[in-house]
Order: C-alpha cells, then structure tokens, then sequence
C-alpha cells in the first residue's frame, strides 16, 4: 500500500459542513484568488461584515496578497502529477459541488478534463493561469460535462492573452460540440476585441479546435490520444447507457497514474485500464441513497423521483468502484461526480460499503482536493486547495 501522508491543515471532509468553512473568515481560500478576481472575490470570501470593518492599509495589503498568490502558485512546483477535482458534482443541483471537473497538471502540462457547469471559475480560484491550458479532454457529451465550455475557452483565451484557440480532443461528436460554443460565443468575441484591444485579446486565441478520437464499438479498446515530453494519456472506452461513444482516461507520467473514469458503470474495460494506477478518480451513485430520493419524491409535482430511479443504471456505485480499485491494484480512490448530490454529513454513509472492500483509502473528493504524486515515490499527497 501507498505511504500516503496529508499536508491538509484543515479536519477531513466527513467533519465539515459548508457553514462551517464559509464562517472561518479569511483563509487560505482568499489567498488563492486568482489574478483579476481581486477585491470583489476578496469581499466575497472573507465576509462583509469583516472586510467592513479593516483599515484601508489592510485591504490593500490583502488583495496584493491574493493576487500575488494567484499569479504565482507553487503547489505544482514540484517533479509530479499534481490531480485537482476542480468539479466534484454532477447533474443535480448540488449546493457543496459544481458540475464535473478534473485537471492534471505536471511540469508544463496543464490538463482538464471535462467542463462541467461552474468548473471555470473554480479552475481559476486555484490560481492556475487558464491561458496556459494545454489540452482539454471530453468523457462525452452529457450536459453536464460540457455545459462550461464556452466559458473555458473564452477563459482561456482572454485570462493572459492565448494567441492559439483552446485544444480540446474528445471521441466522435466533438467537432459539433465545439463548433456549437464557438457559435454562442462570436458576439462576445467582438465586443471584447472592442473594448481590450487586439493586443490584449490576440482574435487568433478565441474559441477551440476539436481533435477527434475513434476508439470504435469494442468496450475494451484503448489508444493513446496525447503524447508531450514523457506525459501519455490512454483514452478508453467504458460503458455509461445510453450514451455511445463514453470514454475514461489515464495520464501516465514517470512511472506514476492516475485513471480518470468518467461517468461508467461496473466493467471489465474498467478493470483492466485502471491495472497498476495509483490513484482513481471515480464517478460514483450511491444505489440506497437515490433510491432513497426517488422513493421521497414519489408525491412530487417533477421529474425527480423518475430521474434519480434511472440513472441507477448508467453509474457505478461507489463500492463496485472500490472493487475495480481492488481487483486492479489501484492505491487511492477518490470519489467524485456525487450522485445524489449529500450533504458532508452523510459522506460517511455514502462511501460506507465502499470503505468495507477496498483496502486503501476511499476519499469524497471535493471541489479543489489536490493529491500530489511525485515521482520516485509511492506517496499521494492530498491538499485541499479552495477549503
Ligand atoms: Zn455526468
Ligand atoms: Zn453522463
């Protein structure tokens, strides 16, 4: 098993509530607010009343503080993968967790996978300069992995000035998924150039081109999709019914990986690509707990009770997630996309059944988890990088 340490200073997730973070004050949160955000973030996260009430000399000092920190975060210094849930939640409304996020960042790579509503702006609280984006890779084309991309790509584009459109490679459909935010968002194109200038907004930088992969029909086939210095990532096919082509994807650095699954249900294709990963971030249905929610909504004038029944079927539960974990050797499992959306009280209950088959850790990820894998070490680092 892994030697597995936290710097986190901060309780684990199981013991917080979103009251209870929100109530701290300035944290480290605050000085992570990225380049731009400046006082209106400032005055968001730290509270009114308590912004109200400092000297003019400590706002200023505080802002050039989180703005400072933003420009320059030295959590990804270090020779490693550094894996970021940027988007914990899926397509429910989840007061705790925007839509589905993860990005890898190692050396000069700077990799996202999935733009799920809301993932943007929590991409740029981590400080991360989005204009140095490198790729973007799509699972599939549920709305709620894609629903930020035109915010990403313009993000990308106008943060520092990118001079080439965002990369974003994706299975068959993505050229339509692409072509359809670049469409949205011409207007805005204009009137930025107008306002900023061209020097500032380079027209070249604006919108994506789609890179498309073909894995074909067979659930169990797989191919690299991206290659830069000795960074690989592995797209594969999983199986998320209805919705064909669904891929998953492992980034494969130095002799450390991490799989990403995307949204899937319980499978072979699963198994054997997760084979030797160190850490798995998983999508994730808790069965009782939905049916719990369906059983609850019954009465109602909605869709919710017939929604949360069927897509029982299209994802994995979080103790068949410890099992592919298992059975491939996988050394930490990091539990995302939350369905149904729970509060940090019922994370325990949650991951129970998970938590009584898998060996490792079974961690609930949160929106800005980080776990750091150096190289030349078995150690997963975990960081929460927005609490
Ligand atoms: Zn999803
Ligand atoms: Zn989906």
């Amino acid at each position: 098993m892994a030697d597995v340490k936290q710097e986190n200073a901060g309780r684990e997730p199981e013991e917080k509530s979103g009251k209870e973070t929100r109530a701290k004050g300035i944290s480290r949160r605050d000085l992570l607010i990225g380049a731009g955000l400046g006082a209106s973030g400032l005055l968001v996260a730290g509270g009114t009343q308590l912004v109200n009430n400092l000297p003019d000399f400590a706002v200023e000092t505080l802002i050039n503080s989180a703005v400072a920190n933003g420009r320059k975060p030295s959590y990804f210094a270090d020779d490693a993968i550094h894996v970021i849930t940027t988007g914990t939640g899926a397509p429910l409304p989840d007061p705790a967790r925007v839509g589905p996020q993860t990005v890898v960042v190692v050396g000069d790579q700077f990799l996202v996978f999935d733009a799920g509503p809301g993932s943007t702006r929590q991409l740029a609280l981590t400080g991360l300069n989005l204009s140095a984006i490198t790729a973007l890779f799509l699972t599939h084309y549920h709305s709620d992995h894609i629903n930020d991309l035109g915010e990403l790509m313009l993000q990308h584009w106008t943060s520092a000035g990118a001079v080439e459109p965002l990369q974003v490679y994706g299975p068959p459909g993505v050229e339509e998924v692409v072509a359809g935010y670049v469409a949205a968002y011409q207007l805005d194109k204009g009137y930025r150039i107008e306002h900023h200038g061209e020097d500032v907004m380079p027209p070249s930088g604006f919108g994506g081109v789609a890179y498309t992969f073909d894995l074909g029909d067979d659930l169990m086939s797989s191919e690299v999709v991206y290659t830069a210095g000795d960074v690989e990532v592995i797209a594969f096919n999983v199986d998320h019914p209805p919705v064909r082509p669904a891929v998953g994807f492992r980034v494969n650095y130095k002799g450390r990986s991490v799989l990403i699954t995307g949204d899937t249900i319980y499978s072979d294709s699963l198994i054997q690509h997760a084979m030797g990963a160190d850490l798995m971030v998983s999508d994730a249905l808790n069965h009782k707990i939905s049916q719990m929610v369906s059983d609850a909504g019954k009465d109602a004038d909605n869709n919710l009770s017939t929604v949360t029944e069927d897509i029982q079927e299209s994802h994995i539960r979080p103790e068949e997630a410890a099992l592919v974990a298992a059975e491939a050797g996988v050394k930490k499992l990091l539990i995302t996309h939350v369905l149904p959306p729970v509060p940090d009280l019922l994370i325990n209950p949650f991951l129970r059944d998970a938590r009584a088959v898998f060996p490792g850790e079974v961690r609930m990820a949160n929106d800005g988890t980080m776990a750091k894998l150096p190289v030349n070490s078995d150690e997963i680092i975990i960081t929460e990088l927005l609490r």
